[in-house]
């Protein structure tokens, strides 16, 4: 009898415990990618992840394949699809890599119950993280709420197991399984296709994932202490749409930077372990608070006053034609890559919620349906931290200033230059300013305000008094 192994968000043959256990069990395997938005509080995932998701699978299929097994794809509720299958093909056990978002646990929870009540074997098992979030708890029992003991506690526990290798061979059930189309899911944007820059930047799929961290240790690492707040340089790894898909695990990562011959005397090692465990933190404080994308962390933020898209400003926002260089550039890399370098981020949140006063979930859900790397926890999280909002967040008085957070992280304005080209020629000295370069210097660069580039949407020093008396008002 055959064995179901289930991937959702593992899209990956080597570290895969669920899929390792059903090539040891001698049974014939079929492995199936199950879609499932049917529980009440699901949330589809966007449109960048939609491309990734059609790429990551054909990879996925075709290191299957190799294998001698056939991935199947189904869409909807999972007990039903489930149940079918079993029936189908008289398999009698069903495997999984488990799941931390509040509907993917109520989903599998159930199946579980289902399945045991059937007398099928269901087992799940551990690799998005390296530490399961109910087991890592405070002194007093509850969950970390501040990153820094938090982070301590987790270097305190035994060592992350060893990355697991992709089995040798699997079994292949001989018998046809229904399947889904990839192209009848009709995953990848058509008119207009704003993916089509994409591949310049991404190899979605498993090989992909470890190309890119071979890569990082072999070059940037050296460069992560010093310079991974340079959004104008190649300093950090850009694992994360891979992370985000699970084509590469923690576990490996930590691996990669333990191993014998490996980089761990280097500074560097230290400070991406530290970044990857905001990736851990962010799914702990996920696991204990499935809201997090939807409700304020700190209840107190319920009643702030956001101002809504006053004037138009949200959209310009979006478009990256609010005036302000770093903001415009970070969301048009956003919008020409799927990605965004961190420091811009920070910038481009901090811009949104503070200069404009929009809520932070009308900024996390452009950035869910943009992001390659869109994550239901880290998304989040990150945008409570700069809300203010969230658990071990950001003072809310600390407004970042677009043209000094520019000069100082894109000193010669590279990064500005590569994505907002009406500001190619512009000096250095008023690439992040151009509303004060003189006459004479805008008209040799061909820049002309209001016309080929916006004059600012709002007034720095002004916005900063109103986001300080809304925070104020909101805090009493
Ligand atoms: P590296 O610096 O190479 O870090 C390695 C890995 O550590 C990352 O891939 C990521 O998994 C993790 N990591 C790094 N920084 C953070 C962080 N601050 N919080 C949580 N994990 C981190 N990251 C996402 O993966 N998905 C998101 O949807 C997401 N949304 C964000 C929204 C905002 C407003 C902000 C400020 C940050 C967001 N981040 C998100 C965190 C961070 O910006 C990205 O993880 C990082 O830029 C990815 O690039 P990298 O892989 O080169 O990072």
């Amino acid at each position: 009898k055959p064995a179901i192994v289930l991937f959702r968000h593992d899209l990956r043959i080597r570290d895969n415990r669920a899929l390792l256990a059903a090539a040891g069990s001698g049974k014939p395997v079929i492995p199936i990618f199950l879609s499932d938005e049917t529980n009440e509080d699901s949330r589809p995932i966007g449109g960048a992840r939609k491309w990734w998701l059609h790429h990551s699978l054909k990879a996925l299929g075709a290191s299957l394949e190799k294998l001698g097994g056939r991935l199947i794809l189904r869409r909807g509720n999972t007990a039903a699809i489930v149940d079918e299958v079993l029936d189908d093909t008289g398999a009698d056990a069903v495997l999984w890599n488990r799941r931390y978002d509040r509907p993917g646990v109520a989903i599998d929870t159930a199946l579980k119950a289902g399945l045991s009540s059937r007398g099928i074997a269901a087992e799940s098992f551990e690799g998005h993280l390296l530490h399961e979030p109910y087991a890592l708890k405070t002194g007093s029992g509850g969950y970390y709420r501040v990153y820094s003991p938090f982070w301590r506690a987790l270097n305190a526990q035994p060592e992350p197991r060893d990355p697991l290798a992709a089995p040798r061979e699997l079994l292949a059930w001989p018998h046809p399984v229904t399947t889904d189309s990839l192209d009848d899911w009709a995953l990848l944007p058509h008119e207009p296709d704003w993916a089509n820059g994409f591949f310049r930047d991404w190899t979605p799929g498993e090989e992909g994932a470890h190309e890119r961290l071979a890569d990082f240790l072999d070059g940037s690492i050296d460069r992560y202490v010093a310079k991974r707040n340079r959004p104008d340089m190649e300093a950090t790894s850009r694992l994360s749409p891979h992370l985000a898909h699970g084509e590469i695990t923690p576990f490996q990562i930590w691996h990669a930077l333990r191993a014998p011959e490996g980089l761990d005397h280097r500074s560097g090692a230290e400070k991406f372990r530290a970044e990857v465990g905001w990736r851990e933190f962010s799914w702990h404080l996920l696991f204990h608070n499935p809201k997090l994308h939807s409700e304020n962390f700190k209840p107190a933020f319920d009643n702030f006053a956001w101002a809504g898209d006053a004037g138009g400003q949200f959209t310009a926002w979006k478009r990256g034609l609010t005036g302000y260089p770093i903001v415009d550039a970070g969301m048009r890399q956003l919008w020409q890559t799927g990605w965004m370098h961190n420091r811009v981020r920070m910038v481009v949140a901090s811009f949104l919620i503070k200069h404009l006063l929009v809520d932070w979930r009308e900024g996390e859900a452009w950035f869910w349906d943009t992001l390659v790397d869109a994550d239901p926890a880290n998304n989040s999280a990150s945008w409570q931290w700069v809300a203010g909002s969230g658990a071990d967040a950001a003072p809310y008085f600390r407004i970042f200033n677009p043209v000094l957070q520019g000069e100082k992280f894109d000193p010669k304005g590279d990064y500005v230059r590569k994505f907002v080209p009406e500001l190619k020629t512009l000096p250095a000295k008023f690439v992040h300013q151009p509303w004060n370069a003189p006459e004479a210097v805008l008209r040799e660069a061909n820049v002309s305000l209001g016309e080929t580039y916006p004059w600012p949407i709002v007034d720095h020093q002004a916005s900063r008094r109103r986001a300080l008396d809304a925070y104020s008002a909101a805090m009493r």
